[in-house]
């Protein structure tokens, strides 16, 4: 009867309040724990670099490697960067934890030469507040001192959305990396607001195409034309082109025959640890 359906749309209105109360509380606290303990996280070394491998699409040959970080929580489980780099990046802490990663990926590359192999190079990302702040290009000169690494050994990525957003002050920061011999990417490109032509004013060399136009390259001729153009416009620019994402042969192939440069993605490999990546590199 009518009072009884009012009866309980009250009382399941109360408990959906109640519900949304717990799973905001739940975050919250979740949110509040990964905080705290990802405060001791850097002095208690539980950050590791995973490395995924940039292959050349037309050898097969390995190109480069993206530099991932990762945080072994605890010393225990293992959680990838969506799950804490927000939290870094709002409260500040992706600026000493961001330029370890960069020290830690020169330092690798200075390991891997002291052992006899070729390192290929690495490609480090930079978030939007490390990319912004003031002590950014003092603290590369000062790892590029310490490490004594070839600066062309190492990339920067750092998104579309990033760059667009602040003019003058991106384009000067950009140009002073440029300067050092430090390569510079566009990652998640196609994602931003942004065009290849007004990008064409920033020092970049490579633009990495998002994995969210490869995904149904094989079913979507939508996706197949702007990737199609992305690359097209790319060249003419000379621009090179990295396809992100890719995990099988039918796309790996329609990103040769649209003359993509280089592909990254799980048919090739996930991001390993330094001791399996380094079965990938060549011997001197
Ligand atoms: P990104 O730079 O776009 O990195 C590519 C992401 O795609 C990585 O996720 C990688 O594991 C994943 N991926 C690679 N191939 C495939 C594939 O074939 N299929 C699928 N589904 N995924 C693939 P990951 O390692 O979880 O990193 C996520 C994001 O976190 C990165 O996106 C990057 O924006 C950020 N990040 C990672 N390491 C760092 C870091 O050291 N510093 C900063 N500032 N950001 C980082
Ligand atoms: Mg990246
Ligand atoms: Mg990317
Ligand atoms: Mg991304």
């Amino acid at each position: 009867n009518a009072d009884g359906a009012m009866y309980h749309a009250k009382a399941s209105g109360r408990n959906n309040y109640q519900f949304f109360k717990e799973v905001m509380n739940q975050t919250a606290a979740r949110h509040f724990e990964l905080e705290s303990s990802l405060r001791g996280a850097l002095a208690a070394n539980e950050f590791e670099l995973h490395f995924q491998p940039i292959m050349d699409i037309g050898t097969r040959r390995l190109h480069a490697m993206e530099v991932l970080l990762r945080w072994r929580r605890g010393g225990g489980e293992l959680v990838t960067p969506d799950q804490f780099i927000p939290i870094i990046e709002e409260n500040g802490m992706i600026v000493p934890i961001g330029e370890w990663v960069i020290r830690a990926a020169c330092r690798q590359i200075m390991r891997w030469q002291g052992q006899g192999l070729t390192p290929v190079p690495l490609a480090v990302n930079l978030s939007p507040r490390q990319f912004m702040h003031r002590g950014l290009l003092e603290a590369i000169r000062a790892i590029l001192d310490d490490t004594g690494v070839d600066p062309s050994l190492i990339e920067f990525e750092i998104t579309e959305t990033a760059l667009m957003q602040h003019g003058e002050q991106t384009l000067e920061i950009l140009g002073h990396i440029n300067a050092m011999g430090i390569r510079l990417s566009i990652d998640d490109f196609g994602t931003g607001y942004s065009s290849l032509a007004y990008l064409k004013r920033f020092p970049v060399k490579k633009i990495k195409i998002d994995r969210a136009f490869i995904k149904d390259l094989e079913q979507s001729a939508e996706d197949r034309a702007i990737v199609a153009a992305i690359i097209a416009l790319s060249d003419s620019l000379q621009l090179s082109v990295v396809a992100e994402g890719v995990e099988t042969e039918g796309q790996y192939a329609l990103l040769q025959r649209h003359g993509c440069q280089y592909a990254q993605g799980y048919l090739f490999s996930q991001p390993v640890p330094h001791s399996t990546a380094q079965l990938l590199l060549p011997r001197c």
